[in-house]
């Protein structure tokens, strides 16, 4: 039942037939690149919505769309696999219109209706009260997001909303992750399920598996009529630029590195990190048992081999 979530959607034998003819190998590489992306995205959100638990039968489904290309990706993804999922759920697109100068309230619309689904457009100017309250040059996020937040779950509750879906992807995570251990003093990142703050909802983000650069292609390739989230006029949080840049070029010099660090967030070992709260150091007894996969204490780690710089990898490879 499971696998209904996460397997590449069924080819018929007429597919399959013109698949294997000499003419489907000539298929343009690009077409090719697409489907495996395509069967990638589906498999990585059924995969987060298996593991997490995140959509269940007769669930109502909001999505929050912004007219960026991470929430139309995941309402796109979300209307696939709504298709062949093994339950049956609901989904509501719903986009917040903030009154931001310039913001083109016709495309989410026109967008959403072209679909055929339900949607929900609210309008709220808090883009007003934001530039009222916050003093000019200071960063309006924080107002701007609370503010947001307190609307979008008073419309989740108006439309009998069971889960809000939103549209973070793994590097956000992991920018979050590093952005509270080196500035908030915290090893916590940006949960994939979790109990809204007012305590009477639950988020979900279905794209915590999904790499950010898969989610540029998609919309490129489904032509997403995207809007720029610049209209604000606010800036990105500086120290989340910071971040962005010092990931980008590990991962440049080191391929692969956002992936593994995305891995270690699924693999947490408290009894070797040093939070008294999370494993009890004060209480622990000898076992007299030996385990094979105990602690050596005296031996260094042993890790795989570290991957090679990409200038390097380049070098041995022309
Ligand atoms: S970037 Fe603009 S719209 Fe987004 S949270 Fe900040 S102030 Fe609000």
């Amino acid at each position: 039942m499971n696998a209904a979530w996460t397997d590449a959607p069924t080819e018929t034998p007429t597919d399959q037939a013109a698949a294997d003819t000499p003419a489907a190998s000539k298929k343009p590489k690009i077409e090719r690149e697409i489907h495996k992306l395509e069967k990638r995205l589906c498999r990585q959100v059924g995969q987060a919505i298996i593991d997490f638990n995140m959509i269940e039968e007769g669930d109502r489904v909001m999505v929050c769309v912004s007219g960026g290309k991470d929430s139309f990706g995941l309402l796109d993804i979300l209307l696939k696999l709504q298709k062949r999922a093994p339950i049956h759920f609901d989904i509501v697109a719903v986009n917040l219109d903030q009154k931001q100068p310039g913001f083109p309230a016709h495309i989410l619309p026109e967008y959403l209706s072209k679909l055929g689904i339900e949607y929900h457009i609210e309008t709220q100017d808090t883009y007003s009260i934001v530039k009222k309250v916050v003093p000019e040059g200071k960063t309006m996020c924080s107002l701007c997001s609370r503010l947001r937040r307190g609307i979008l779950y008073r419309v989740a509750d108006e439309l009998k909303i069971t889960k809000i879906a939103l549209g973070h992807h793994r590097d956000d995570m992991l920018q979050t992750f590093f952005l509270n251990m080196f500035f908030g003093g915290k090893l916590k990142g940006m949960p994939p399920k979790l109990v809204s703050d007012d305590g009477g909802h639950i988020v979900i983000r279905p794209l915590a598996n999904v790499a950010e650069k898969d989610l540029i292609r998609w919309a490129a390739h489904r032509e997403f009529p995207i809007i720029p989230c610049s209209l604000c006029g606010s800036q990105e949080n500086l120290q989340r630029q910071e971040i962005k840049r010092m990931m980008h070029e590990w991962e440049r010099q080191y391929p692969g590195r956002t992936e593994t660090m995305f891995t270690a967030l699924q693999n947490v070992v408290p009894s070797h990190l040093m939070d008294a709260r999370r494993y009890d150091f004060k209480g622990l007894k000898l076992t007299g048992i030996p385990d094979a996969d105990g602690d050596k204490v005296f031996d260094p780690e042993e890790l795989p081999a570290p991957t090679l710089p990409g200038l390097q990898r380049l070098m041995l490879e022309s």
